[in-house]
């Protein structure tokens, strides 16, 4: 078993990337490590199971990654929420505000049923607004947001706080 700070030690930061001034968080190292990535699904699946979620939805694309695993450690279906335009068959999905202009987030269309219980996952949270976007598209299906997961959370930019105020439940593995 692996300690919290081995873990985070598995994740790189890579300066200026995508664009300068930015400090990216690389979680390719930490993925490519078998303990470590069997100890963060581990870690994931002990904070979802015991919300008994029939859903993973994992947000694009590291958020397929992290989601598909976890889906498979607890038992149940994935379902990937996508940029525009890349599911293949009728979508549903939300517009949201950007630093610079807006996006869109995608679901199949009755990929998640109505009233079902879903734990939404992703590999980091800085400011919470794609988590938050993801998190009202899944209630517009009728469906329940337990808990939306994450891997890494840089908490001075106050993702957590904002998924609180809006009544999502949250939980990161490393902060
Ligand atoms: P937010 O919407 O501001 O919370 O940004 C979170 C989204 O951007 C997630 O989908 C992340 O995958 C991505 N993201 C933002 N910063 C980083 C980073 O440093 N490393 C990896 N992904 C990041």
């Amino acid at each position: 078993k692996m300690s919290a700070d081995s873990l985070a030690a598995l994740v790189r930061t890579i300066p200026d990337f995508p664009k300068p001034g930015i400090q990216f968080r690389d979680i390719t190292t930490l993925l490519a490590d078998a303990a470590g990535l069997a100890e963060l699904v581990e870690r994931m699946a002990a904070a979802a199971r015991p919300l008994d979620p029939a859903f993973i939805a994992g947000i694009e694309a590291r958020g397929f990654i992290l989601g598909a695993a976890l889906a498979h450690a607890l038992g149940v279906g994935f379902v990937p929420v996508r940029k525009k335009g890349k599911l293949p068959g009728k979508t549903v999905g939300i517009d949201y505000v950007l630093e610079y202009g807006t996006d869109r987030l995608e679901l199949h269309e009755g990929q998640i049923p109505d009233g079902a219980r879903v734990v939404l996952v992703d590999d980091l949270i800085a400011t919470g607004g794609t988590a938050l976007a993801a998190a009202q598209l899944i209630r517009e299906q009728g469906a329940t947001v337990l808990m939306a997961l994450f891997a890494i959370d840089l908490p001075d930019l106050g993702g957590m706080a904002a998924l609180e105020a809006d009544g999502v439940a949250s939980a990161a593995i490393i902060a």
